[in-house]
Parts: C-alpha cells; sequence; structure tokens
C-alpha cells in the first residue's frame, strides 16, 4: 500500500528556500580577510547564492562537477555551499592547513574543476594552479579593487562574476541520494580519503544535530562556529542556522583568543563549536584579561576529548555550559552529544563533570556498538572497553573511487576508535584503536591518562603516547608543555597523578616540551610524537 504522503526531496537548496520566506531579516555576521566585518541577511544571502549559481552555470559547471573552496569561514563560503551543492554540483572543502602535494592530491583525485580561495590562500593556489591536471577555473573570493598580481592567467573576480549575473534562478529537484558535498579524511595515516555526502544525508543530518539534546539550536540562537567551514562542513552549523534561523558570526582568519573573545562580546554571541585546541587559546587570553562571557552560554567542544581540566575553567568560572560532542569525517560529522538528562543535572558538581566528561549519547538516526577485536559484541556496562561500530543514514559506506577497501562490517562503520558505554547509553572514547597503548596485554587509555595530567594547574597541553617495553610490549609515556611561566617537576606531576589512576596506568617517563606537533585540523599528531620520541627512548 502506498503512503498518501507527497514525495519530497531532502535537499539541501531548501534550507536556504526556508532561511529566505521564514526568516528574512536574520543576519549573517562575518570577519574578512580584508579586516572589516560584514553583515547581511538571509533574504541577502539567498539572493547572492542564485546570482552565483547561474555564475556557476556561466562559467561551465554542470551536475555533478566539483567545485573547490580554500577559504575561511564567512558569508561567500556559505553561498558557495548553497549555489554548489543546490545547482546539483559537488561541492568540495580543501583544507587549507595541509601540505601542498596533499591537496594537490586531493584535488586531482576529486577531479575538481574550479576553486574559490580567499586571498590569504593565493601563495598555495599559485602552486597548485601549476600543478593540477583537473582544475580549469580560479576564482579569488573578492572585490575587483582587491585583486591581486598574480601568476594564475584568467583568475576570476568572484563579486564581478555575481553581478554579472541575475538574481533569480529556481533550484532543480534533484535526487535527494545524489551527491551534494564531498571532504576528505585528514589522513594521518595514509592518503586522505574522500567522503561524498549526499543531500538527503545533509539535511537528515541537519535536522538530528539542531534537537535540543543534540546541539540545541533555535531562532533566538546566536552561533559562532569556529571550526572550519573547511572541516566536516564546520559540523553542520551553516545548515542549521538555516534551518532554524539562527544568526551566524563567521571569524574568518582571526582565530586567536583576544579576537574570538571581541566578536562573541560584540555579536552577543549564544553558542560557539570547536576543537579544544581553539578553546585553549581563548581561554588563555579571558584568564590573562580577567574577562567574562556576557552572552555566551554553550559551547560545543569535539574533534578531540574535551580534557576535564578545560570544562570546569568554562562552567565554573564563566558560566558557559560544556556540550561534549563526538563526530567524524565519515559520520557527516556528528555521532553522539553528551547532553545530561534531567536526573544527571541534580547531581553534586564533581559527579555532573565526571559525566561530561564523556562524548554522550548517540543522537536519533546513530546507532553504535561495542565490539571485541574478533567481532564479539560487549556489554554497555560503562567498563568493557571495545572497538566502536556505528550505522545510520548520515554514516559513510565506503569511500570515493577507493573500491579496493570495503569499509564496513557486517554494515556498521568501524569508527577505529576505542569506547566504553554505560547501562545509560552514554558513551566515552578511551583511544583511537591506533593510539591505544598495549601493556602487558591489557589496554592503558592515552586520553585518561592526559585528561589527568592537565588537571594539574602548571600543565597546559599534555599527550601520552605508547613507547616499545622489552617486558611490557608498550608503556606509557607522557608528553608535556607546561603554561606559560609555570613549573612543575618530573616528580611533582607523578605524585600528583598518583593514585588518581591504576599503578600500571602511570607512565614510566615525563618528557617536557615547547610545543606538540597539531595535525590540520587542530588534533595532537601521536604519530609524529611517537617517530621523535620513541627513538630517544629505546
Ligand atoms: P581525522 O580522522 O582525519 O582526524 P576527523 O575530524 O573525522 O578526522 O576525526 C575523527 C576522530 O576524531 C574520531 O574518530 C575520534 O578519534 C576523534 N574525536 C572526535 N571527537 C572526539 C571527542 N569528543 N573525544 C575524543 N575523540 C574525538
Amino acid at each position: 500500500m502506498n503512503s498518501s504522503m507527497m514525495q519530497m526531496p531532502l535537499l539541501i537548496s531548501s534550507l536556504l528556500v526556508h532561511a529566505e520566506r521564514h526568516h528574512g531579516d536574520q543576519e549573517i555576521v562575518s570577519r574578512r580577510v580584508e579586516g572589516d566585518v560584514h553583515r547581511l541577511t538571509f533574504r541577502q544571502l539567498a539572493q547572492r547564492a542564485r546570482q552565483l549559481a547561474n555564475a556557476l552555470a556561466a562559467l561551465g559547471i554542470r551536475s555533478p562537477d566539483r567545485v573547490a573552496t580554500l577559504a575561511w569561514n564567512g558569508y561567500r563560503h556559505m553561498e558557495l555551499y548553497f549555489a554548489a551543492s543546490g545547482s546539483g554540483a559537488v561541492l568540495h572543502t580543501l583544507n587549507p592547513r595541509l601540505h601542498p602535494d596533499q591537496l594537490l592530491y586531493i584535488a586531482d583525485h576529486a577531479e575538481d574543476r574550479v576553486l574559490f580561495f580567499d586571498l590569504t590562500f593565493l601563495p598555495l593556489v599559485e602552486e597548485v594552479a601549476k600543478r593540477s591536471t583537473t582544475l580549469k577555473t580560479f576564482v579569488a573570493m573578492t572585490t575587483r579593487d582587491h585583486m591581486p598580481d598574480s601568476s594564475i592567467t584568467d583568475l576570476q573576480c568572484y563579486e564581478d562574476l555575481l553581478d554579472a549575473q541575475p538574481g533569480d534562478f529556481a533550484w532543480p529537484m534533484l535526487d535527494e541520494n545524489q551527491a551534494a558535498s564531498m571532504c576528505y579524511t585528514s589522513g594521518t595515516t595514509g592518503m586522505p580519503k574522500g567522503v561524498v555526502y549526499s543531500q538527503r544525508s545533509t539535511v537528515l543530518h541537519t535536522y538530528a544535530a539542531a534537537l535540543p539534546d543534540a546541539l540545541n539550536c533555535s531562532s533566538g540562537d546566536v552561533i559562532l562556529p569556529v571550526v572550519p567551514m573547511f572541516h566536516v562542513n564546520a559540523w553542520g552549523l551553516p545548515y542549521i542556522a538555516c534551518m532554524v534561523g539562527a544568526k551566524l558570526v563567521f571569524p574568518g582568519p582571526a582565530l586567536d583568543g583576544e579576537s574570538l573573545y571581541n566578536l562573541i562580546e560584540s555579536e552577543g554571541v549564544t553558542l560557539s563549536a570547536g576543537v579544544p585546541t581553539v578553546w585553549q587559546s581563548l581561554l588563555t587570553c579571558a584568564d590573562q584579561h580577567d574577562l567574562a562571557f556576557t552572552t555566551m552560554r554553550r559551547t560545543v567542544v569535539g574533534g578531540a576529548a574535551c580534557p576535564p581540566a578545560m570544562l570546569r575553567r568554562f562552567q565554573n568560572r564563566y558560566d558557559v555550559e560544556v556540550l561534549h560532542a563526538w563526530g567524524m569525517t565519515e559520520l557527516s560529522p556528528l555521532g553522539t552529544v553528551c547532553s545530561l538528562t534531567g536526573a544527571q543535572r541534580t547531581k553534586p558538581t564533581q559527579q555532573r563533570e565526571a559525566m561530561q566528561a564523556k562524548q554522550g549519547r548517540a543522537v536519533f538516526g546513530i546507532d553504535m556498538k561495542l565490539v571485541t577485536d574478533d567481532g564479539q559484541e560487549l556489554a554497555w556496562d560503562g567498563e568493557s572497553v571495545g572497538n566502536l561500530l556505528v550505522r545510520g543514514p548520515w554514516v559513510a559506506a565506503g569511500y570515493f573511487r577507493h573500491e579496493g577497501t570495503a569499509p564496513l562490517i557486517d554494515g556498521w562503520f568501524p569508527t577505529g576508535d576505542v569506547a566504553r558505554i554505560d547501562p545509560q547509553g552514554f558513551m566515552q572514547i578511551t583511544d583511537r584503536s591506533k593510539d591505544v597503548i598495549k601493556s602487558g596485554g591489557e589496554w592503558i587509555s592515552s586520553i585518561d591518562i592526559e585528561n589527568l595530567a592537565m588537571s594539574h594547574e602548571a600543565v597546559a597541553t599534555a599527550a601520552c603516547i605508547g613507547v616499545k617495553h622489552p617486558k611490557w610490549d608498550e608503556r606509557p609515556l607522557l608528553v608535556v608543555v607546561r603554561k606559560a611561566d609555570a613549573h612543575v617537576s618530573r616528580e611533582t606531576l607523578l605524585a600528583f597523578m598518583d593514585g588518581k589512576i591504576a599503578k600500571w596506568w602511570m607512565p614510566d617517563d615525563v618528557v617536557f616540551v615547547d610545543s606538540i606537533p597539531l595535525g590540520a585540523t587542530g588534533k595532537v599528531q601521536k604519530n609524529l610524537l611517537r617517530e621523535q620520541l620513541a627513538p630517544i627512548r629505546a
């Protein structure tokens, strides 16, 4: 029996149409590469996105051509999100923090046709333009008077392209399962792999991510995505803002603590989102100048484990609630959010904070399970630690042009993360499988050790890695960056940790360094640390 419901495909363009019709006056504020702060409304953005869709057609872009971007968070980047995906092309956000060789590999592997870029990245783009076999057109995202001298022949100007086009464009009724955008995993091991999102997966992810126990977004919110739009679509926040009608504030290239703080205060930001390393610089700035957040009440911390010390600082000193979230490129990215239940909220602070250090419960649409290395399912008892598998309509079933590998196991995606799940369904990541420290046949959680070390007042950042050991296979080595002007010795730090974790989890040694290498998405590169430090310890 057929239903009597309409057959309406779930399309990204419908998010923009909705925002224009129902939240037309809502603002999008962007700090630009040019240095100023720019404002426009959803109504204006929708009009410009239609002009851009016409411009893409005039450049010869057809479905499913790839439209690449190398850009900061800003309104022009958002226009590209909708003009490319909405017209049937495929948006491909490139990560400018990657090495040019990797960028070139990704752009050519995806067969990118046109590249839109912010002026900051001109030298990088010139390098790529010289060597790319697929990119034919390059567009600088600026006005005529800011157009640079460049070695790129026929470099196009974004605002000129728009000015030449009318503002009417009928968004096509696409197949909801067709490709809409793509993003390559940052590839800490091996070459990056492309994940291709569909129109449908993006819209479903948007619905789920906006829910109250997920990112909890509404038209009353002013959202600051610090997480880049080149990192899994800024965790979906540009789409979410359209769906709920929230004001958006884009930081552009200014990601230092002071610039972020000023923007948060001047625009009345209520909700922000980013990786822990970004928050570290904001909190350091706020601490140093004894600042307060007058409007920001929530911040989403994800991409790497939120150290409990950071959580406490945000909540106890600044009255900003931390929403700890877990996800990955292959999950569009949202998998779980740690939103406390009513009963948990009434618990004493310490218990509440211990709960919030977990990555939380699955949002509707995501199912998860824990398995042993030989595939036996593990209980959700809060103790058993195993490989985390997920499935759902916005989880990748494979990679772009990577036919050789079949990532799914019986229809489940192996995340490469190691976790435990408590009886209430709150999941806690203990490690990435490649970072787990295997000592005497047992696993030691590097994240637990790092969290403990970072709760010492003199520690800015800590990373724990496994180093070879003749008897135990591997033993933990703690690598620490001290806070500026703070002092703590190896002995004092180990004494501080003693008794707070199992004796056999205690690091064999502590190494103090000036900085810890971060990857293209702001995460600690433990593979590099292992390469640098393991030989010295051998
Ligand atoms: P990459 O795999 O290239 O680093 P992703 O950004 O997709 O790219 O990273 C996903 C990984 O980041 C997850 O598999 C997990 O290991 C880690 N991660 C994400 N969020 C969290 C979190 N809240 N706590 C711990 N680890 C996290």
